[in-house]
């Protein structure tokens, strides 16, 4: 039997942590899609589907491994696609309070689906989409922090996001 995982989360940006539980999840799945989560109350840096693309450059080396989004419940996601197991990775304590509500109420809902955690690499155990964005926005180099793909989107970003409060300065004078 196939073994379908699904490695779900908000991906904005792509980390060189997402890629290495990517990567280490391709070696314990026969397929896996990762599933960029459409949520409408956060406000993200890069659009859904810039983060699909910068997904999809990052993980072209991998012959098993999908990109797709969803929105609504991650078990119903998981079920419609016949998805048994959701992939998260762990870094320090932090994500374990969170992490662990998550994998109960999931279990919860769906008993059926089970959450699979692939602890961090030590190199990467600071590294957090909300770090890279935080340095990207204060115009540090966020290169090495992120797969060589995901760079440009991300600088294509920060100039839109930069350009709309300079339209409305020069509209009101
Ligand atoms: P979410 O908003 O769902 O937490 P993220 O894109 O921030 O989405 O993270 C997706 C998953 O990847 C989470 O399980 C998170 O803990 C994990 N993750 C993020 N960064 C790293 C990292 N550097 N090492 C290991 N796992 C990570």
């Amino acid at each position: 039997m196939k073994m379908l995982a699904i490695y779900p989360g908000s991906f904005d940006p792509p980390t060189l942590g997402h890629l290495d539980v990517i990567e280490r999840a391709t070696h314990l799945f026969d397929r896996l899609i990762i599933a960029v989560g459409v949520n409408s109350a956060k406000r993200p840096l890069l659009t859904t589907d810039q983060r699909i693309e910068a997904l999809r450059l990052s993980t072209a080396h991998f012959p098993n491994v999908e990109v797709a989004s969803f929105s609504g419940l991650l078990v119903e996601y998981a079920r419609s696609v016949g998805a048994k197991s959701i992939v998260r990775g762990l870094r320090a304590t932090a994500d374990f309070e969170y992490e662990f509500q998550m994998a109960m109420i999931n279990r919860r809902l769906a008993s059926d689906v089970d959450s699979v955690f692939l602890m961090t690499r030590w190199d990467y155990s600071y590294l957090s989409s909300s770090m890279v964005r935080e340095v990207a926005v204060l115009g540090g180099d966020y290169s090495t922090l992120v797969p060589e793909p995901v760079v440009p989107i991300v600088a294509a970003a920060l100039e839109a996001r930069d350009h709309i409060p300079a339209m409305e300065t020069s509209q009101h004078g």
